[in-house]
This record gives C-alpha cells, structure tokens and sequence, in this order.
C-alpha cells in the first residue's frame, strides 16, 4: 500500500532500498500491518496529542508505537480496514499534513528543547516556518522523501549527530550559519531571518543539480560529486569558511536534568512504546505542570517540568516501569531494526536478543556509546555508520563485521548466538586488556 517507486537494477537476494519513510498519506507494509507516521512540524507535542496518538494506536493499530530517529512517531499494525478512521483521528489531533506532497517533503528535526530559553533563537519557529516555504513551492515536491533539515538553536542536547541534509545552526555572535552535509567546513552565514529562504534556495539548487538521478538522493553524494560552493552557486548564496562550534554527541539528556530549565528524560528500548506508556507519560507530564513534551532523535521524551524535583518524580515512576531515565543503561549501548518477525526483509531475530547481549554491547561501546549494531539484513537501515561490532542475521544465524557496517565484509560467518555470546566476550577482554 504505497505509491513509492519500485527501485530497478537490485542484486537478487540484496535488501530492498526504499528510499523513503512511511507516513500517513503513504503508509509502509510491514509483516505486522501497515506502518502509519504522524507529522510533526518541531520538536514539540501537545500532551493531548501524545494521548490522541495513543488513542489511534489502540483503536487502529496494535497499541504499539515507535519513536524514530527523525522525531517522529509511527503507528504499527494498522490495517486497510481501520486506516481510513485512522487519518481522521491524525487530522483531529493535528497530526496530519495537508497532503501527501506536503507529507513528503517535510523533514525537519529540531532542537529538543526550543523556545525555552536555551537556545540562540527558536528552532520550532524556524521549522514552522521551513514546513510552510516546503509546502508552498511545487518545485519542491521533487525531494527525495528522506531529504533532511536540522534547525540547532545552540542550547543542550546539540543535533550534532543528526545525517542532515541541510543544516540550520546557531553560529558565533547573533549569525545562523546554513551548511550542507558533507561540506560542513563552509556555511552561509547569516541574519536569522535569511536562514529558512536560504535553506529553500539551497533546497531548490539540490532538486536542479540533481536532476532525479537516484545515486544522488542525499546532499553528502551530491557534495561529494561536485563540491559545496557549486551547490551555494547554484543558489545564489556565498559561502564562506566556517568551523562548527561543536561536534559532539549528546550529553547526557536522560533522568532529571537542569537548574533553570529541567525536564525528565525518558527512553523506551529502541524507541519502541506501548499506547499505555505513552497514555502514563502525557498524564505524569500533565500532573507535574506541563502541557507538553518534546521530541528528541534519539528516541527519547524530554518532559520540561518546573522543578528538578518534580523531574525527578517523573524519572521514578518511568523507571520503576522499565524505561530508560539513564544514560548508563546498558540498553543504550546496542542499536537494532526491527528484525524479524516485523520487517519482511529480515533475515532473523534482533531486538530477541537485547537483554543477553546489551552487558557485553556496553563494554564494547565507542564513543557515542553504540557498542552494537544488530541488523536484520544487510541494509542496516537502523545505523548506516560504524559500529564496534554489527551482527548481521543471515538465514537465522549471524555474521560479525568489527568496526564497519552491516554492508561490510564479514569477519566471522554464520553464527550461533551462544557463539556469538562467546565472541563478544572474548572482544570485550580485549578491549578491557589491550595486548602490551
Ligand atoms: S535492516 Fe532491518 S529493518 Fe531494514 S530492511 Fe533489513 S531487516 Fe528490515
């Protein structure tokens, strides 16, 4: 159930490259029901609208729902009989975008916590802005689906690991600096009032070069095959030499943080919530005195409260329900698809196997705190980068790749996941006890 193209010219047996999410005008057959995405403009959500989304989620889909890694929230096991009544309750809860192009085009994550006071201006602002200038320009409607724009306002948690296309950014003094992904050492840089008109215009110069040549549907292979400044020329804006003013992952964002502006940060295991998680969420955010939560693309909740202690209260009850108030938790540490049985291309279990396998992930953890990457499938949809070690399922076993991805050589082949039990904790020895 999709008009999206069918992609010519694949390998037999070689994952499907989509190229593009579900959404509610366009859902995305799964092997439990069709997958349905909200559209968020923003990082911010109403607490009514986390509780209609809950609503939708029991009443037309299978009461689960998934926080992405673009901040959005997707229905799962919805149907062709309830996906109609589905739309209708999306449209009343202001969930829905005016259309299917407008759906497809409107890619935007934004700071976390935006208007509140810790950013250089306001990242939802800007996104609504953005969102309207997408929609409005029928040039537009050529942009791959997966097209990305990053708005960072400056203030914690950064979006610093965000694979955006085009990226908005607070830059030194009062400027916003507009970069493009893989050419982030130059940047327009700006008023702030200049910024969405120039991440338009680059927009259109990326729908011109481009030319719907599939290879070049993101901004980096575009880049990467003819430079920055002709993508900035091309738009009529001038670059100049630029150094981003930080490039970290996030700190820590989960449990009760801040002084003047606290929230609670809770995570569920792979962005995966049930509607009664969710429907518990909004009400605790609504009896500690906010009307809202925020979205975060690492599929957490940010919930801003008054008090750190009325943060803290949040953080006990999620916790004391088996979500993530921490950035310690082991669960963090591995990154997994949906695998089997959800995803028709996989090609095994993944997500099965995260309690035994999330102690020695930890151990194995590189910097951004991923020590592993399960894959279903040779696609990796769920970490195109690296990883310490990324376990692919092949006809129910694994095969390990040390750092690379899951499109990578393999290292070892067709493994048992007692095996692989046994060879993770051999690594783990290693990494502890580095040969002298
Ligand atoms: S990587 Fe996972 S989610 Fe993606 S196609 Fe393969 S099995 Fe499916």
């Amino acid at each position: 159930m999709s008009g999206a193209p069918e992609i010519k010219g694949r390998r037999p047996g070689a994952p499907e490259v989509k190229g593009w999410c579900p959404g509610a005008y366009a859902p995305m057959q799964s092997n439990d029901g069709l997958l349905m995405r909200a559209k968020i403009v923003g990082s911010r959500i109403a607490a009514a609208q986390i509780e209609a989304l809950a609503e939708i989620a029991s009443a037309c889909g299978n009461g689960l729902i998934d926080l992405s890694q673009r901040a959005q929230l997707q229905l799962r096991g919805v149907s062709e009989a309830t996906l109609g009544d589905a739309l209708q309750r999306l449209d009343a809860a202001g969930l829905l975008a005016p259309d299917a192009d407008a759906e497809r085009v409107t890619n935007i994550v934004a700071a976390p916590l935006a208007g509140l006071g810790v950013g250089a201006f306001d990242a939802n602002a800007l996104a609504a802005e953005l969102a309207q200038g997408l929609q409005a320009d029928a040039s537009l409607r050529a942009l791959p689906p997966k097209f990305l724009f990053a708005i960072d306002d400056g203030g914690p948690p950064p979006l610093d690991d965000v694979e955006a296309d085009i990226r908005i950014e607070a830059a030194q003094g009062d400027r916003v600096a507009v970069s493009l992904a893989g050419g982030d050492d130059r940047a327009a840089v700006l008023d702030p009032a200049e910024a969405v008109p120039a991440a338009l215009s680059l927009a259109r110069a990326f729908v011109g070069l481009r030319d719907g040549a599939f290879e070049l549907r993101r901004m980096r292979r575009l880049v990467a095959r003819l430079g920055v400044d002709a993508v900035m020329n091309k738009a009529e804006i001038i670059a100049e030499a630029y150094v981003r003013p930080r490039q970290a992952a996030p700190a820590a964002f989960l449990g009760a943080v801040g002084t003047s502006v606290c929230y609670a940060g809770v995570a569920a295991p792979f962005g995966r919530w049930t509607a009664a998680e969710l429907l518990r969420l909004a009400a605790l955010a609504r009896e500690h005195g906010s009307s809202e939560l925020r979205l975060t693309p690492w599929r957490a909740f940010l919930i801003p409260t008054e008090t750190r202690e009325a943060a803290q209260r949040i953080v006990a009850e999620a916790a004391a329900r088996g979500l993530i108030v921490s950035s310690d938790d082991p669960r963090l540490a591995v990154v997994a698809c949906p695998g089997a049985p959800e995803c028709p291309q996989a090609q095994g279990e993944t997500r099965a196997h995260l309690a035994r396998l999330a102690p020695l992930a930890q151990k194995l953890a590189g910097t951004d705190g991923v020590g592993l990457h399960l894959s279903g499938c040779a696609k990796g949809c769920a970490r195109p980068k690296s990883a310490p070690v990324t376990l692919i399922a092949s006809n129910g076993l694994f095969d390990l790749v040390e750092n690379g991805g899951a499109g990578d050589a393999a290292h070892l082949k067709g493994l048992t996941i007692d095996a692989l039990e046994s060879a993770l904790a051999a690594r783990t020895k290693e990494k502890l006890c580095p040969t002298p």
